[in-house]
């Protein structure tokens, strides 16, 4: 699976993307990660990729050309147009949950457009994108937490980027309702915290149980 993450602070994912499940991930060639800098597409001759809102109001606005032209490239790039998904980030699109990376997952190519600055010229939504994504009822200042957020969540379940397949099968968010039972770890007493007595003694019955009550 290919992540295509479109954006003026290309730099800005870096470290994360090296760590970890996603380094490894990479290494291992089960995802790659292609970061475009929105500069480049720009047919400004000073590199501007953002102008001043229409009707007036505070701040900047991305505008649509190096963005669509952008897209266009990847696509091109990708081949097959099909095989890809285009998101943009916003505040106001659709809420991001677990069903939505069981459905993310079926996609070759993701294409994320991260926002910036008073948001995006909403004919990229209308005409790029094939869906708004918000990740949570806040505002931040960019799209390139939501792309990592999508990446991240996404990645997890590609198979064998996890050393146990069963970690992603009986986790929170299985189904709607459900969140894991607590977990606990050795020592079994700590700072007089101790560890539920059910959990050590070896009785899988009542183990089970205490999972599901929990
Ligand atoms: N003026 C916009 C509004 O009121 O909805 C907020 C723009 S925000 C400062 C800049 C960019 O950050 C957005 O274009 C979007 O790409 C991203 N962003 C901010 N909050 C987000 C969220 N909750 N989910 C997804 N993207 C978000």
């Amino acid at each position: 699976m290919q992540f295509h993450v479109v954006t003026i602070f290309p730099r800005i994912l870096d470290s994360y993307i090296k760590e970890s499940i996603i380094g490894r991930a990479q290494k291992s060639q089960l995802m790659e990660i292609f970061t475009h800098n929105l500069r480049d597409y720009t047919t400004n001759k000073h590199g501007k990729v953002d102008d001043t809102p229409y009707g007036g109001g505070a701040g900047m606005v991305l505008q649509v050309q190096p963005i669509y032209d952008c897209v266009e490239k990847i696509k091109e790039q990708i081949g097959d147009k099909s095989k890809s998904h285009v998101i943009l980030f916003s505040a106001k699109g659709k809420k991001y949950t677990q069903r939505t990376t069981e459905r993310l997952i079926k996609y070759d190519n993701l294409i994320l457009i991260c926002g910036r600055y008073e948001g995006v010229d909403e004919r990229v939504a209308e005409h790029v994108a094939d869906e708004e994504i918000s990740i949570g009822d806040y505002v931040l200042t960019g799209g390139e937490l939501p792309a990592m957020v999508v990446i991240d969540s996404v990645t997890r379940l590609l198979p064998g980027v996890l050393g146990n397949e069963e970690s992603a099968k009986y986790e929170s968010y299985k189904n709607k309702n459900y969140k894991e039972h607590p977990q606990y770890s050795k020592p079994p007493e700590f700072r007089g915290w101790r560890v539920p007595e059910v959990l050590m003694i070896g009785n899988h019955k009542e183990i089970d149980k205490w999972r599901e009550q929990n």
